[in-house]
C-alpha cells in the first residue's frame, strides 16, 4: 500500500491514542481546577483528528487504493474500514455537528437537573432537540427508510433493525416468564453487606491478582480507580482499566475488574502488524461487550470459578466472610430479582431493561411516540416485563445518561454482547473440553488464548456477526444464551425453566 496512506493511518491512530490518554486522565487523576482546560485540549485534538480524516487527499488516496488489485486481504480491509469511517464523517455538515455538540451540552445539564428534581418535564424539550438533530444526522448518513439503522451503524456496523427486532422480541418473550418463575422460586439469602467491612487494600490486591491470572499484561496496561469503571488507553500496548472500590461491598470491584479485563484483553490481543492501522479495533460495540460479559458472567459468576477463588476471597476478608460458605456466596452473586436500575440488574433481568429501551428509542427515532407520553410508556413496559413500577422518573426514564447524550442505537449492543458471549463460550467449551476443570483450578489462560486466536487477533477485519458465525457456525441467536440461563438458574433454583 501507498506509504503516504500508511503514514496517514498511523497519524490518525496516534491522535486517537493521545485523545485516549487525555480522556483516561480526565476520569482518574485530573486536578479539579483543570476541567475547563482539559475540555478545551480535547476539543482541539478532536478537531485535528476530524480535519485529518475528512482531508480530501485522504479521500483520493483511499479511492485510489480501493481500485488496486494487488493489495493483501488485510490492506483491503484497512482501506474499507477507514473509507467507511471517513464517509460517515464527510456526510454530516459542519453546522449539524456543531448544533449537536451544543444541544448535547444543554441536554446533559437539563438531564442532571431533572434527575435532582425527579421531573422528566424539565428534560423533555432538550431531549426533543437532541432527537430532532439525531434524525437529521441519520438522514445525512443515509439509510433505506429506517433512520435508526443509520445510527445503529455507528455502534454495530452491519446490524439492522429488521435483523435485530425479531431476535430481541423472541428473547423478551422467553425471559418474562423465566424472571417470574425465578422470583418466586429462589431461597432466601443472608445479607453479606450489612455492616460488614471489606478493606480497600485487600480488595485492590484481590483485583490485581485476578488481572494477572486472567492474563492481562500489566506491562502493557494498568489498573486505576474511577467512579464509573471503564477501559481506555492509548494503544494495544497501553491499555488502561479502572475499577471502583466500595468498602461495604466487594462485588463492584470484583466484577468491574473482571468485566473491564475482558475489554482490556480484547485491546491487548490485536495483532502487532495491525497496531498502527484501523484494524486494531473491535468490529462492533456488541462484540467488544461480548468479551467483558463472557469473563464477568459466564466465567466470573460460575461455580467452578469460585471453587478456586472463594477460599482466597475468604482469606482476604476473614472477618466479613467468616460465616459465609461458597454456596451462599455463589447464590448471592447470582440472585435474580426485578429491579428498577439497569446497571444493578442481574444477568436474567438485564436484557428486559434493554428490550424496553430499544423498543422506546426505536419509536422515538421514528417519531412515533409523543415525548410527553415517554415516562408512562416506560413505566407500562416495566410493569409488563418485570412486574414493578418505578416510584419516580429518576428510577425510571431518567436513569441513564445515554439519551441525554443523544446516544440512540447504543443500548442494543449490550444485549448483543450477552448473546454473542453465550455463543462464543459454548464454542470455547467444545474446543476446550476441560474448560470447567481449568477454571476450577484458576487456570484462565487457555480460555484467554482461545479468545485471542479466534476473536481478538482478527481486529476489525470482518463484521461482528460474520466473525461469530465463522467461530460458532451460526450468527446472532438467543438459543445459546437461553440454554445457558436455563441450565444455570434451573440448577440454582431447583425448578425447571
Ligand atoms: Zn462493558
Amino acid at each position: 500500500m501507498d506509504t503516504w496512506l500508511l503514514h496517514r493511518m498511523r497519524e490518525l491512530r496516534d491522535l486517537q491514542g493521545v485523545i485516549g490518554l487525555a480522556t483516561w486522565d480526565q476520569e482518574t487523576y485530573l486536578p479539579a481546577k483543570a476541567g475547563p482546560a482539559r475540555a478545551s485540549q480535547l476539543s482541539t485534538l478532536r478537531g485535528l483528528y476530524h480535519e485529518r480524516l475528512v482531508d480530501p487527499r485522504l479521500g483520493d488516496a483511499l479511492a485510489q487504493a480501493a481500485t488496486q488489485t494487488d493489495l493483501s486481504e488485510d490492506a483491503r480491509a484497512m482501506v474499507r474500514v477507514l473509507t467507511r469511517e471517513r464517509d460517515r464523517q464527510v456526510r454530516v455538515p459542519g453546522a449539524l455537528v456543531k448544533a449537536l455538540a451544543e444541544a448535547q451540552g444543554r441536554s446533559l445539564h437539563a438531564w442532571r437537573e431533572a434527575r435532582t428534581q425527579k421531573r422528566f418535564s424539565l428534560f423533555q424539550p432538550h431531549l426533543a432537540c437532541v432527537l430532532e438533530l439525531r434524525r437529521e444526522q441519520a438522514d445525512a448518513y443515509g439509510h433505506d427508510g429506517e433512520r435508526y439503522d443509520a445510527l445503529l451503524e455507528g455502534y454495530e456496523p452491519g446490524m439492522r433493525v429488521a435483523r435485530l427486532t425479531p431476535v430481541l422480541t423472541a428473547l423478551r418473550e422467553q425471559l418474562i416468564p423465566m424472571v417470574a418463575t425465578l422470583a418466586s422460586a429462589q431461597r432466601a439469602l443472608p445479607a453479606l453487606f450489612d455492616g460488614r467491612r471489606y478493606p480497600q487494600d485487600a480488595q485492590w490486591a484481590f483485583t490485581m491478582r485476578l488481572l494477572k491470572d486472567v492474563g492481562f499484561d500489566l506491562e502493557a496496561g494498568r489498573q486505576d480507580l474511577s467512579i464509573h469503571p471503564f477501559t481506555g488507553g492509548t494503544h494495544a500496548l497501553d491499555v488502561r482499566l479502572t475499577t471502583h472500590v466500595d468498602e461495604s461491598n466487594p462485588l463492584p470491584a470484583l466484577f468491574s475488574t473482571i468485566h473491564e479485563a475482558g475489554h482490556g484483553l480484547y485491546e491487548q490481543g490485536f495483532s502487532p502488524e495491525h497496531h498502527a492501522t484501523p484494524l486494531a479495533a473491535a468490529p462492533s460495540m456488541g462484540l467488544h461487550e461480548s468479551q467483558s460479559r463472557l469473563w464477568e458472567n459466564l466465567v466470573g459468576r460460575s461455580r467452578p470459578f469460585w471453587e478456586h477463588y472463594y477460599p482466597h476471597l475468604r482469606a482476604a476478608f476473614p472477618e466479613a466472610l467468616a460465616d459465609v460458605d461458597v454456596d451462599t456466596f455463589h447464590g448471592v452473586i447470582n440472585h435474580v430479582a426485578p429491579s428498577f436500575i439497569r446497571i444493578d440488574a442481574d444477568e436474567v433481568t438485564y436484557n428486559l431493561h434493554i428490550a424496553l429501551r430499544y423498543e422506546l428509542e426505536l419509536l422515538l427515532i421514528r417519531d412515533a411516540l409523543p415525548l410527553d407520553e415517554l415516562p408512562a410508556a416506560w413505566n407500562e413496559r416495566m410493569r409488563h416485563y418485570l412486574g414493578i413500577t418505578p416510584p419516580d422518573d429518576t428510577r425510571g426514564v431518567l436513569q441513564d445518561i445515554h439519551w441525554a447524550w443523544g446516544e440512540f442505537g447504543y443500548f442494543p449492543t449490550y444485549t448483543l454482547g450477552n448473546l454473542y458471549a453465550a455463543s462464543l463460550h459454548r464454542a470455547a467449551r467444545r474446543a476446550l473440553p476441560d474448560l470447567e476443570g481449568h477454571v476450577s483450578r484458576g487456570e484462565l489462560l487457555p480460555l484467554r488464548d482461545w479468545l485471542r486466536t479466534h476473536v481478538h487477533a482478527h481486529g476489525f477485519r470482518t463484521p461482528a456477526e460474520e466473525r461469530v458465525r465463522d467461530i460458532t457456525g451460526q450468527g446472532l441467536t438467543d438459543a445459546d444464551f437461553l440454554a445457558y440461563l436455563r441450565d444455570k438458574y434451573g440448577a440454582l433454583s431447583g425448578v425447571a425453566l
